[in-house]
């Protein structure tokens, strides 16, 4: 389901962008299968630095991101930032209550 709404969605990126002259087949995630698809839009945090990482080496990060917003994406990494109802977050934490007592990291020292 995610890989076919995936595959439209940069399909109508293309279509919008074709006109500003942005080429998006350079796009990092585009491999004509759509195998990164459950990276981009899973819910595990490795799953997401992952997929925000591979973003960070795509030359089309900034105009995706800008895209993702104007189309008020309500989900998945986009441009490197990741869209969770529709509003981007920092980083996305942890399932569950986060500890009563957390541990406190200690400097790093040379
Ligand atoms: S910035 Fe990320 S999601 Fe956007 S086209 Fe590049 S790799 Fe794909």
């Amino acid at each position: 389901m995610f890989a076919k709404l995936f595959e439209q969605e940069l399909a109508l990126e293309l279509e919008l962008e074709a006109d500003q002259g942005i080429d998006w087949s350079d796009a990092r995630c585009r491999d004509g299968a759509a195998t990164m698809v459950g990276l981009f839009f899973s819910e595990q945090i490795d799953d997401i630095a992952r997929a925000k990482a591979i973003c960070g080496l795509c030359p089309l990060a900034e105009p995706c991101f800008q895209g993702a917003l104007e189309r008020r994406e309500p989900w998945g990494v986009w441009g490197g930032h990741l869209f969770a109802n529709g509003k981007v977050l920092a980083q996305k934490r942890k399932r569950g209550r986060p500890p009563k007592n957390p541990q406190v990291q200690e400097p790093l020292t040379a």
